[in-house]
């Protein structure tokens, strides 16, 4: 059987219902390079709220590596207007999440996600 029964793998709380998380495609789509360090090799269970944690820290992974890219002016998916708001829109809704109480990610810090929005509001909006 392909289960953990033991605790949450990132905050160890044991007793609530486990999730097997495995990253699919990433936040603008694309699916995961299996093969890519970025990528988590093994598949880990989390509790529900840590592997909610941990689709904020792929997303904010994903779009990160989108505003490098962007700013060595690579190609990058953030030059789509809808997708730099979607983006952008999720990097606000992240800092909610992490700013509400009892909402320590154990994956992801506020202070990146301040600090990624800040960079992104120095950009012109893409037309
Ligand atoms: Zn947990």
């Amino acid at each position: 059987m392909d289960s953990w029964n033991e605790s949450c793998q990132a905050c160890g709380s044991a007793g609530g219902p486990l999730t097997k998380f495995s990253l699919g495609k990433d936040f603008f789509g694309r699916p995961y390079d299996r093969l890519s360090p970025l990528s988590d090799q093994n598949p880990n269970w989390y509790c529900a709220t840590c592997s909610m944690h941990k689709y904020l820290q792929r997303d904010f992974r994903d779009i990160r590596a989108e505003f490098d890219k962007l700013r060595a002016c690579q190609g990058s998916e953030l030059l789509k207007g809808d997708e730099f708001r979607r983006a952008s829109l999720r990097l606000h809704e992240m800092m909610t999440i992490l700013n509400a109480p009892q909402q320590r990610s154990p994956f992801l810090n506020g202070h990146d996600v301040t600090l990624l929005i800040e960079r992104l509001n120095t950009l012109t909006m893409p037309a």
